[in-house]
């Protein structure tokens, strides 16, 4: 079965450079991508993430949201010949305000996934504004609704099949729930990684403000501790041929260096090569 991976364009967000990684760059507003992935090729259409509710609700955290006409989730699914009811899973990388603002458009009978931990975190007031009332509540009433949500318990189960091909794991990052959702595809195993990583140049090709080899910079928004994301960012690159974060574009791993950049497909060709880091001992 050759499942392949479709990346969504949900719009964009401007944001504070220091938010996406620790202490670079503070005060410079940057401009990044909200991505969702459809999987298809499979025994089910698979979505994971959904985009953020309505520029409005980027605004209750300070940021701007960049959400235009083509960006609407029901517009991105056309391109690829679906409607909402089509989507048979909904999978959560996390459920901050950017991914999971758009669950309350799809039916009762399309099936939300999360790792439990991740609607627990959500409601425990740690990362409270990133966490919309409207988003949560709807989740909330998903619960009361026949196979509307299913849990997954993956700090007990490790990982959990969701259609044969995909399964998620815990992502032991970002939020205390993240989860990450790994794919089969016929040139290897792609991981759509959430916010573990924000961005590929300044963590990890050119990791700036470290000075040691090979040590991934960490974001600044995360609730564990800097040790537990640099492990993670560190499993990412051991582990997988292509790596998806939400918001850069997708990466080719190669000894567990960014080799390459593609587009919108996974698999697909390389819109440019990515060259090893020059070390200059500083
Ligand atoms: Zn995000």
């Amino acid at each position: 079965m050759a499942l392949t991976i479709h990346v969504l364009d949900y719009g964009d967000i401007e944001l504070e450079t220091s938010f996406l990684v620790l202490g670079h760059e503070c005060g410079r507003i940057r401009r990044v991508p909200v991505y969702g992935f459809l999987i298809l090729g499979g025994t089910h259409p698979v979505l994971v993430d959904t985009g953020y509710r309505d520029n409005a609700i980027m605004e209750s955290l300070g940021m701007r949201g960049l959400q235009f006409h083509d960006n609407m989730i029901e517009n991105q699914l056309a391109k690829h010949g679906l409607k909402l009811g089509d989507i048979r899973y909904i999978l959560h990388t996390h459920l901050h305000i950017d991914h999971a603002g758009k669950d309350d458009k799809f039916p009762m009978n399309t099936t939300v996934v999360l790792n439990r931990r991740e609607m627990e975190f959500s409601v425990s007031g740690i990362m409270y504004p990133q966490y919309p009332k409207p988003d949560i509540m709807h989740l909330v009433e998903r619960i009361y609704e026949p196979e509307a949500m299913r849990f997954l318990d993956l700090e007990i189960t490790g990982a959990e099949e969701i259609i044969p091909g995909v399964w998620c794991e815990a992502a032991g990052a970002h939020t205390e729930g993240s989860m990450n959702v790994i794919v089969e595809t016929a040139e290897g195993l792609a991981c759509i990684c959430g916010d573990v990583i924000y961005d590929f140049n300044d963590q990890i090709v050119n990791h700036v403000h470290t000075n040691n080899w090979m040590e991934p910079r960490v974001t600044g928004n995360h609730s564990g501790s800097k040790r537990e994301e640099k492990g993670a960012i560190k499993k990412l690159l051991n582990n997988y041929t292509f790596l998806l974060p939400v918001h850069d574009r997708p990466a080719k791993i190669q000894n567990q260096q960014v080799v390459g950049r593609l587009a919108m497909t996974v698999p697909g060709p390389m819109s440019e090569t990515v060259p090893e880091r020059q070390w200059f001992p500083m």
